[in-house]
């Protein structure tokens, strides 16, 4: 068949590899501008959920491999493969509310900034990504690590249900109570996942109405001290309250590199979010700290507004994640010193003390494994080409350093390419087989691509 006769059974578009936009179209792929070499034979622009469908049948006949894009935000940008075909969702971006049930229906590729929009306008919320451009699909998928996660967990723990096109060429809906073991594998697989996901029903939680943040800016050399004490006041601080370290130069640090501690407190009312972070403001150090803002109201918009800063776009990342079992006192010194030589002033690390499931109430049985009581990112950013090589180097040796430590990934982060263990080091042992099991079941002739390795 031709690829004028494909494209007329698409509402969208079909591109060919040596077509004239081909390279501008698979490099808008990945948000990332480091850009991986490797290239699709076809990609599918799908217009409609329609469209999903038909890729997925075309691709089954013609013998493609597929892969999934939903928002382009994976680091290394796993959606490009060599060869087969990449179904591109970003046009699938549509978010609609159902406030009397507290609901969302959403397309992949809805951007959390037009999500939280979309729910405030309703008092409704959800835990998207802590940047306003990613969108659902991969981070949910993965587990998502967004806003609020001490009292809202994960995002995938507020998923209802999934509509997906599976490896047969067939629509299913998936939930706790149907096509169980797929819908356990779209809570956490992420970048593995063996199906496409074109709707995503959300259970939302009431916006919280005095989001409040207070963040501490201390000089690098006192990270020992200043980590000890986020350890303590981390263990007294209530749920809503998600504390944050960031090692590096942020929009508070004026230029230079710092260590800045944030507490954002997600409040019903400005008296809850005085309580909620007495603790945090008793905090023995302040008298060391270079800056410091006390209770300043926040949005959801000024909460992006601050990590858009952070990892801004149009720059050359790598990334890499870790959790431990140890504190993170075990942690940051080390990268701390290794932030200080980075060869960008924009690279940060980023830590946190991750949710835990509150007492009595589980979280339920899904792929997304925590495998650690503290969890570390460490990012190269910078965005000059011919200094990739440095940028990279630096990445992998800061890691590398405290890369004994770790017990595991964060798959929706980790560095995939670096060594072919890391998808598998990403989840619980048990939790790895299990998910091999359920592919085996769903995508028995490998209609998916698996996760990228070395
Ligand atoms: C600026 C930035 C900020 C981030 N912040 C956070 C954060 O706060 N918390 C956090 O947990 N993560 C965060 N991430 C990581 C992000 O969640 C993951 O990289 C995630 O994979 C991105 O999803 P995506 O759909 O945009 O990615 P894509 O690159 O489009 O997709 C990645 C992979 O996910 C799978 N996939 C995507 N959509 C579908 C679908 N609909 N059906 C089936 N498979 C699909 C495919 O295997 C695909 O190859 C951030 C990333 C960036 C770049």
């Amino acid at each position: 068949m031709s690829a004028f006769e494909l494209d007329r059974d698409l509402d969208g578009r079909l591109i060919l590899r040596g077509d004239a936009d081909y390279e501008d179209i698979r490099s808008a792929m990945v948000w990332n501008e480091l850009k991986p070499p490797r290239y699709p034979d076809v990609i599918v622009r799908a217009a409609s959920e329609r469209d999903v469908l038909t890729a997925v049948r075309l691709a089954r006949s013609a013998g493609l491999r597929v892969t999934v894009r939903g928002g382009g935000h994976n680091w290394v940008g796993t959606s490009l493969r060599d060869g087969g075909m990449l179904i591109d969702l970003s046009q699938l971006d549509a978010c609609a509310v159902d406030p009397a049930s507290a609901r969302a229906s959403v397309q992949p590729a809805a951007r959390g900034r037009d999500i939280a929009a979309a729910l405030a306008g309703h008092g409704l919320a959800f835990a998207v990504g802590h940047c306003g451009s990613v969108a659902l699909s991969g981070f949910i998928l993965s587990g998502g690590l967004g806003w609020n996660p001490g009292a809202w967990g994960p995002a995938c723990l507020g998923l209802e249900e999934i509509e997906a096109v599976t490896a047969a060429g067939e629509v299913v809906r998936c939930s706790e109570h149907g096509n169980a073991d797929l819908f356990w594998a779209a809570r956490g697989a992420g970048p593995g996942f063996f199906a496409v996901v074109t709707r995503f029903l959300l259970r939302l939680r009431p916006l919280p109405k005095a989001i409040t943040t207070s963040t501490y800016v201390f000089a690098l050399p006192e990270v020992a001290d200043v980590t000890s004490w986020v350890s303590e006041v981390a263990a007294v601080l209530p749920s809503m309250v998600e504390l944050s370290v960031v090692l590096g130069t942020a929009p508070a640090t004026q230029g230079t590199k710092a260590v800045v501690v944030t507490a954002t407190s997600f409040a019903g009312s400005k008296d809850e979010a005085a309580r909620s972070l007495e603790a945090f403001h008793a905090c023995p150090l302040a008298e060391r700290s270079l800056t410091r803002v006390t209770r300043a109201p926040a949005t959801f918009d000024t909460l992006f507004e601050f990590s858009d800063a952070l990892w801004p776009p149009n720059h050359r990342y790598a990334a890499d994640t870790l959790w431990s079992r140890e504190e993170l006192g075990a942690l940051l010194p080390s990268l701390a010193d290794d932030v200080a030589k980075a060869p960008s002033d924009k690279s940060v690390v980023l830590a946190i003390i991750p949710p835990a499931a509150p007492a009595g109430n589980p979280w339920p049985d899904m792929a997304f494994s925590m495998l650690g009581t503290s969890y570390a990112v460490g990012y190269a950013i910078w965005q000059d080409p011919a200094h990739d090589q440095a940028n990279l180097r630096w990445l992998r040796e800061a890691l590398g350093k405290v890369g004994p430590l770790a017990t595991g990934h964060y798959i929706a982060e980790t560095d995939l390419p670096a060594a072919p263990s890391r998808a598998r080091r990403s989840f619980t042992p048990g939790t790895w087989e299990r998910l091999r099991a359920v592919r085996a079941r769903w995508d028995p002739d490998g209609v998916f691509h698996s996760y990228l390795s070395a």
